[in-house]
């Protein structure tokens, strides 16, 4: 669990503002959900025989006894409190939220047990259309960030018929070459078989290449689904690989599933990863309702941003206050008050606690200032200020108080 400090957050902050803007920019809404929910919750909805359930989840008893768990994606959570609040009667929904997630994995590079996801969810809509829209919407994520080389997989797990049928051919050839099995597919055999084409073991996946394919069973509806899907993202001149062993790690998808993954980051390579799951709502206590939705890795986007060396926007102020005397600093004060509320974008940090002229440019060049506004006795007297420019030789300038404003707004880049 990350401790996000000073010099990172402005990165963090930049990066959930993109996403957010993207997300309003396709008409989706965000909904902010609690961090505990009842355990029973993500049994019923990722599924008992799942990495999360069976090892992954935060779960205590609380001061009644009931069982709560530490929420670790945030799907379940958003049926949910849908369901909970009728929002699914009769209409669609488009949502978006973001925030911490936690499961108890064993901790590596871009794999954390405290970490963050953006998660987008659209309710209501059966069709092709609205998974090719999320799909549009991460393209536009990664344009808008300056992410390049992602790549996109898509594959359909089909109805949960077809997938039965699927699962049933999968485990009986996965048991004729049981010998070449790993301890961990061994033991999916019996629970999640399906899980299997998903392991990271390098030496399983000859024998996963060589397995029955999910496409091969596919039922006609999901097929005709998925070509319409390939058709608008072909159309749209999005490219994408078919990857028939895309599946999910948890147990709701159902025909669209699809991953950005990018070499750029290891061993941990999907930055984003989602798919339709129409069984999901009624599985819960809803009625039947279609959806879509996925969630994107903040950690993994920012890392990724930083290999890329995409330049973040900066959170160091503008203009560093230098004050002086009894005099300067009373009415330095005040006179900085009057300054940010004349330009409310204005980043201006007042030096606090004295110091001599020297300490305080000191302190001012290592604030990242581009400027050092300059209050002594003798200023305050005159009704001036020195303003100096930090970064680069122009020369300084004497300016009336009341000018302060407009000649910033001339020298910076306020919003
Ligand atoms: P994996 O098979 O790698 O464990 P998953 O199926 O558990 O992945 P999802 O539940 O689909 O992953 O989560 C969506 C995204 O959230 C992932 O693609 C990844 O970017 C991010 N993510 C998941 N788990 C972690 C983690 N422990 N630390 C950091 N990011 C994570
Ligand atoms: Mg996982």
């Amino acid at each position: 669990m990350n401790d996000i400090l000073p010099g990172e957050s402005s990165a963090w902050q930049y990066l959930e503002a993109t996403l957010r803007d993207v997300a309003h920019a396709y008409g989706y809404q965000e909904i902010r959900l609690p961090l505990l929910e009842k355990t029973e919750l993500f049994k019923r909805s990722i599924g008992e025989v799942t990495d999360i359930v069976e090892k992954e989840m935060y779960t205590f008893d609380d001061r009644n006894g009931d069982s709560l768990t530490l929420r670790p994606e945030g799907t379940a959570s958003c049926v949910r409190a849908c369901t909970e609040h009728g929002l699914l009667h009769n209409q669609v929904q488009r949502l978006w939220y973001a925030g911490p997630m936690f499961r108890h994995e064993r901790p590596q590079k871009g794999r954390y047990r405290q970490f963050h996801q953006v998660g987008i969810e659209a309710f209501g809509m059966a069709g092709p259309d609205v998974d090719a829209e999320m799909i549009f919407m991460t393209a536009r994520m990664w344009d808008r960030l300056g992410l390049k080389g992602a790549v996109l997989q898509i594959n359909s797990l089909g109805t949960p018929a077809a997938r039965a049928e699927y699962r049933t051919a999968l485990v009986a050839w996965l048991r004729e070459h049981e010998a070449a099995l790993d301890e961990d597919s061994r033991r999916r055999l019996e629970s999640n078989p399906l899980r299997i084409l998903d392991s990271k073991n390098p030496d399983m996946q000859s024998l996963i290449e060589a397995a029955p394919r999910l496409p091969d069973y596919l039922d006609e509806e999901s097929r005709a689904h998925f070509s319409e899907l390939c058709g608008l993202l072909d159309r749209a001149g999005l490219a994408y690989e078919v990857n028939p062993r895309l599946v999910r790690g948890l147990d709701y998808y159902s025909k669209t599933v699809f991953e950005w993954v990018t070499d750029q980051l290891g061993a941990q390579g999907t930055i984003c990863a989602g798919g339709r799951y129409d069984g999901l709502v009624e599985q819960l206590g809803g009625k039947p309702t279609p959806a879509i939705g996925f969630a994107l890795g903040l950690e993994r986007l920012l890392a990724l941003l930083e290999t890329a060396g995409v330049a973040l926007p900066a959170s160091s102020p503008h203009v560093y206050l230098v004050l002086n005397g009894d005099r300067g600093v009373q009415q330095g004060m005040v006179f900085a008050e009057s300054l940010r509320a004349a330009l409310p974008g204005l980043r201006l940090l007042s030096n606090c606690g004295n110091g001599s002229f020297k300490s305080q440019f000191k302190r001012a060049d290592k604030s990242g200032a581009e400027y050092a506004l300059v209050m002594g006795d003798d200023e305050a007297e005159q009704g001036v200020l020195l303003l100096k420019p930090l970064r680069n030789k122009a020369e300084q300038e004497v300016l009336s108080t009341q000018d302060v404003p407009g000649r910033l707004g001339e020298l910076l880049d306020i919003n």
